[in-house]
């Protein structure tokens, strides 16, 4: 990483300052929350205080005004440690806080962002649906205009933070455009009536981080709270996912990273046939090629994120890097455990936890299948 061209001062700075944190206050409560599926509050109000959760945002929003690269390494570090921690800032930042600085007016940047950037509370997105997943356009959630007031019914499923959350973005249909549904979004209040949360999710992966589903069921929202112009909520959402998926891509890579970490401190304890593991032929290739995957991958997750904050197309970028970062994180995980062999099969270790947190990358913010088809959108356009 200190080899790498995109970073400044300023990165170094950041990357050591969270390592730190995660060193000390995360790594500490990682395996626990993973077991308890507990949702680590302690920890958010430290990295707020820590100015994580504004991270991007303008100091006039009450962010840090960093760039994306820091946020990339913010995400990177505490990945390396604790892929539930990393989730709930990047669906908080990426998700919620990130459309509504770039969509939002200035009142309701004053209203919603200088709190979720400041940390006072969190921020969740639901766009997801039980017939809407990687087609969002198959939003069924509507929202109807009447006396000021949008009335919203429907439901969202798998919304991370959404039973912590005190904001929200959320996707309707407001309408017809010719044959297609016209879709606007909407930043919603926890207390607002209508609101329900329905049932947490037991996962796989991610088990610190909260993840519900939730109902609206004659959700009174003031029209003042539409985001963006009426009808632009499905281009809004992938507005927000082409930077979202930077998050994801910089979570894989510090998954990866601390599975490649563990598995090398492992194969050099480890002895059979009375030598260190790391000394038979095998392991170093695994080794190697997680080594050579990982630096591959910081460089198309920093690349895009350097594209983004130099105001150049970014989201062919931010899709190659989420494909190939998230796919190497499964592929190196699944070679970690290996190299623990039964170790590596049991929580004594935290390979396990790495392996079943890197699926969900593959999964969230667009599928692998759906990465391809915008990459090859992308790379058919350009011929
Ligand atoms: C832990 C977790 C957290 C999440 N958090 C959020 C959140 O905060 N907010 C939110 O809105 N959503 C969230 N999601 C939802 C996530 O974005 C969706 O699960 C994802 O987009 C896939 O949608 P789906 O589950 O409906 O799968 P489907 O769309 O039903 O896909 C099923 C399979 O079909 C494939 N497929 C579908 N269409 C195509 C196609 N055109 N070509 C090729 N293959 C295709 C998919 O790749 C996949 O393999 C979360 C999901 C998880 C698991």
């Amino acid at each position: 990483m200190d080899e790498n061209i995109y970073l400044k001062e300023e990165h170094f700075m950041i990357r050591d300052m969270v390592r730190e944190f995660a060193e000390k206050e995360v790594k500490p409560i990682a395996g626990e929350i993973d077991e308890k599926a507990r949702f680590p509050e302690e920890n958010i109000k430290k990295m707020a205080e820590l100015g994580l959760l504004g991270i991007i945002f303008p100091e006039e929003y009450g962010g840090a005004g960093m760039d994306t690269i820091a946020y990339s390494i913010v995400m990177e570090e505490l990945a390396k440690v604790c892929a539930s921690h990393a989730i709930t800032v990047a669906a908080h930042i990426s998700l919620c806080s990130n459309p509504i600085y770039m969509f939002g007016t200035e009142q309701q940047k004053q209203k919603y962002l200088v709190p979720l950037a400041t940390g006072k509370h969190l921020g969740a997105f639901g766009l997801t649906e039980a017939e809407a997943g990687s087609d969002a356009q198959g939003t069924k959630t509507t929202a109807e205009k009447k006396n000021g007031y949008y009335i919203i019914n429907g439901s969202k499923l798998f919304c991370t933070n959404s039973g912590v959350a005190g904001t929200y973005i959320i996707t309707a249909v407001t309408g017809k455009k010719g044959d297609k549904k016209e879709i606007s979004a909407f930043i919603v209040e926890r207390d607002m009536e209508g609101l329900i949360i329905g049932k947490k999710e037991d996962k796989m992966g991610w088990r610190g981080s909260d993840t519900h589903q939730i109902f609206f069921e004659n959700l009174k929202v003031p029209e003042e709270n539409l985001l963006g112009e009426k009808g632009r909520g499905f281009k809004e959402a992938m507005i927000t996912l082409d930077s979202g998926r930077i998050s994801v891509a910089a979570m894989s890579l510090g998954i990866a990273e601390g599975a490649y970490e563990a598995a090398r401190a492992y194969s050099k304890e480890r002895k059979a046939f009375g030598k260190s593991i790391c000394d038979f032929q095998s392991i170093q290739f695994m080794l190697a090629d997680m080594a050579v995957g990982i630096e591959a991958a910081r460089e198309l997750v920093y690349k895009a994120s350097w594209l983004k904050d130099n105001g150049k197309p970014y989201a062919k970028y931010s899709a190659m890097a989420k494909l190939f970062a998230s796919e190497l994180a499964m592929k190196t995980t699944s070679n970690a455990l290996q190299i623990h062999g039964g170790y590596g099969y049991v929580k004594d270790y935290p390979v396990e936890r790495f392996f079943r947190d890197a699926k969900a990358c593959e999964i969230g913010e667009g599928t692998s299948e759906i990465q391809r088809l915008i990459i090859g959108r992308y790379i058919l356009r350009e011929i």
